[in-house]
């Protein structure tokens, strides 16, 4: 007859022992069942596994949320040097700047045209002055908000 004190611990079951997936030693099932197959020593360095990943990641992520900070700064800075630049052609009616361009184009289409029947049936002559005419429109663009207008 055992006493009591003699029989293996509650949590302890020599038919159907448990085993550290990790390192392989014998650990009763209760910390089987708790640790997901580790036994304590190996979930605590698992867990410290992870938390250094987690740093690692956060780490990274706080370099590349920096690096985007940076980023933007950069480009409000250009931003600002687009918009505070001055030309001397005016300022623009939509957003204020005085980064403004200039350029012409050669109209084409229905003033031509008309120009070139009457030149045909009645001013035949000045057909010839065509090519120096130039029918040259000017306009003007904002260079930061890309607003047009002809002048
Ligand atoms: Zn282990
Ligand atoms: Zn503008």
């Amino acid at each position: 007859m055992r006493r009591r004190d003699e029989l293996p611990p509650l949590d302890w079951d020599e038919l159907n022992p448990y085993y550290c997936t990790v390192c392989h030693r014998r650990i009763p099932q209760k910390v089987s069942d708790r640790n997901a197959g580790l036994c304590d020593a190996c979930l605590a360095r698992r867990q410290a596994e992870e938390e250094s990943r987690r740093l690692a990641e956060e780490e990274l992520r706080r370099q590349e949320e920096e690096r985007r900070r940076q980023q933007e700064a950069a480009r409000a800075a250009q931003d600002a040097a687009r918009y505070q630049a001055d030309t001397h052609l005016g300022i623009c009616s939509a957003c204020g700047s005085r980064n403004i361009s200039e350029y012409t184009v050669t109209e084409s289409g229905g003033t031509r045209e008309l120009a070139c029947c009457l030149g045909c049936f009645v001013f035949w002559p000045l057909l010839l002055l065509i090519p120096f005419l130039g029918f040259k429109k000017r306009y003007r663009r904002c260079n930061y908000c890309g607003n047009e207008w002809s002048v």
